[in-house]
């Protein structure tokens, strides 16, 4: 029997992100260009509603580096989120290798940052389905 039963892992179920918290990133993201920003997503019921900005957290031109030590561990972190200046809405190879290690969904946003320049990545990089709601 495994240790541990991802499939049954509730933060394996997001369905969803709150609209105003989608407007906040993009906003940080445009105000963060030409650098980029990234950040962690906390979910509730399967809602994502909240940015977790970590202490540390580099931005550099080429990709945000999370310090995922500095980070207790906590439950309620479903994923993250950083930024592409570049206008390229697709996961690098090192973006890949950072959602493989951590979290279960991963979003991508991308310039010029408005309502559809986003985009939605599972643990393996493939695009997955994330509704907005109110
Ligand atoms: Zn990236």
């Amino acid at each position: 029997m495994p240790l541990f039963d991802f499939s049954k892992d509730a933060r394996a179920n997001v369905h969803s992100i709150k609209k105003r918290t989608l407007k906040m990133i993009l906003e940080a993201s445009k105000s963060q260009f030409p650098e980029e920003f990234g950040a962690l997503l906390r979910a509730d019921k399967g809602v994502i509603h909240e940015l977790i900005l970590l202490p540390g957290t580099v931005s550099g031109e080429r990709h945000a580096i999370f310090h995922f030590n500095n980070l207790a561990i906590d439950f309620t972190i479903v994923g993250t989120v950083h930024s592409h200046p570049s206008g390229v809405c697709y996961p690098s190879r090192a973006d890949v290798d950072l959602f493989g290690r951590y979290g279960w969904i991963h979003i991508i946003v991308c310039s010029p940052f408005d309502r559809t320049s986003w985009a939605v990545y599972d643990g393996n990089g493939e695009p997955r389905e994330l509704k907005v709601v109110d």
